[in-house]
C-alpha cells in the first residue's frame, strides 16, 4: 500500500493522477532498458505542471503511461481514483478518448485531409454523434476556424500545432498532455502556443507539459524534474523566480536578435 499519511483523506480522493513506483522496461534482445525506474507522482485537478529532464530521462515514457497510450511494467497508476491496470484495452481507450487530449512535438496530423477533418478524428472514435459546428468550435478556440478547409501542408508549424490542440480538446477532456509541443517552433510561435495552454488551464483543464526549455517550463505552477527514469525534483514555481527566468531568457533572445541584425 502506498503511504498516504501526508495527504488528508479528502485530498487523496481528489487526485486526478496518482502514480506509485511506476516502472516501464523495454526489452532489447538480451538487455533491458529501464525507461521509467520507479516514479511517484500526484497531480490534482486543475494543476499546470511542467516535466523537464535531459533527453532519454523517461519523460515521453511517463507521458505515454499517463495518457493511456501504454501500460506500465509494474507500479500503480490511478486516474480519478480508478486503477488503470484493472481496465481492458478497450476500456483504457475509452478513458483516453473521453478524458485526455494528447499534443505531440511533431503535430501528428493527417496530411492529406483538412484541418476540420483532422480535428474531427477523436469524435469519430467516441461514437457520439457530432456536428460540423462542434468541430468548428474547437478550431475557433485556437483561433483557426478560418483555416478549416486547409490541409496541414498549407499551414505553418504554429498553425499545425494549433490544429493538433483543437483535435486534443474536441472531446472536452479534463486533462491535456503535451510532449515538447513547442520543440519544433521558433520562440515567438512557441509562446503563442503556450498562450493557448494558459487559456485552457484558465478554463479549468489540467495541463501537463514536457519541455526542456526553461523559459517554457517556468510558465507552469510546478516543475517536475526527471533523470534516469526517476523524478529527482518536484517544486512549485514562485512568481519571483518565474519573472527572473523569463527576464533572463528574454534579454538573451534580444541580444541574439541584435547580434543577428547588426
Ligand atoms: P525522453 O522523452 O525523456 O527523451 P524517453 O521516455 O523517450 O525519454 O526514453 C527513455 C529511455 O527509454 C531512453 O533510454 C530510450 O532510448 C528508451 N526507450 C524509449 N522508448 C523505447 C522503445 N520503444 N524501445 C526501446 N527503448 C525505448
Ligand atoms: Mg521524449
Amino acid at each position: 500500500m502506498p503511504d498516504r499519511s501526508d495527504l488528508e483523506g479528502q485530498e487523496y480522493a481528489r487526485l486526478m493522477i496518482e502514480a506509485v513506483q511506476l516502472r516501464r522496461e523495454y526489452r532489447m534482445g538480451e538487455s533491458v532498458v529501464h525507461a521509467l525506474a520507479g516514479a511517484d507522482l500526484r497531480i490534482k485537478p486543475g494543476e499546470f505542471v511542467s516535466i523537464t529532464g535531459a533527453s532519454g530521462s523517461g519523460k515521453s515514457t511517463l507521458m505515454h503511461l499517463l495518457g493511456c497510450l501504454d501500460r506500465p511494467s509494474s507500479g500503480v497508476l490511478r486516474f480519478n481514483g480508478q486503477s488503470l491496470s484493472e481496465l481492458t484495452d478497450r476500456q483504457l481507450a475509452t478513458v483516453r478518448n473521453q478524458h485526455i487530449g494528447f499534443v505531440f512535438q511533431t503535430f501528428n496530423l493527417i496530411n492529406r485531409t483538412s484541418a476540420l477533418d483532422n480535428v474531427a478524428v477523436p469524435m469519430m472514435y467516441s461514437r457520439k454523434s457530432f456536428t460540423r459546428a462542434h468541430v468548428l468550435r474547437a478550431l475557433d478556440k485556437v483561433g483557426l476556424s478560418h483555416r478549416a478547409k486547409h490541409r496541414p501542408s498549407e499551414m505553418s508549424g504554429g498553425e499545425c500545432q494549433r490544429v493538433a490542440i483543437a483535435r486534443a480538446i474536441v472531446n472536452n477532456p479534463k486533462l491535456i498532455l503535451a510532449d515538447e509541443p513547442t520543440g519544433n517552433l521558433d520562440t515567438r510561435t512557441g509562446q503563442q502556443i503556450m498562450q493557448v495552454f494558459h487559456d485552457l488551464h484558465a478554463e479549468g483543464i489540467t495541463v501537463i507539459l514536457v519541455t526542456h526549455e526553461l523559459d517554457v517550463a517556468v510558465q507552469a505552477k510546478r516543475i517536475v524534474q526527471m533523470r534516469d527514469g526517476r523524478i529527482i525534483d518536484d517544486s512549485a514555481v514562485d512568481a519571483t523566480h518565474r519573472a527572473e527566468v523569463l527576464k533572463i531568457t528574454q534579454d538573451a533572445h534580444t541580444k541574439v536578435f541584435a547580434a543577428k541584425t547588426a
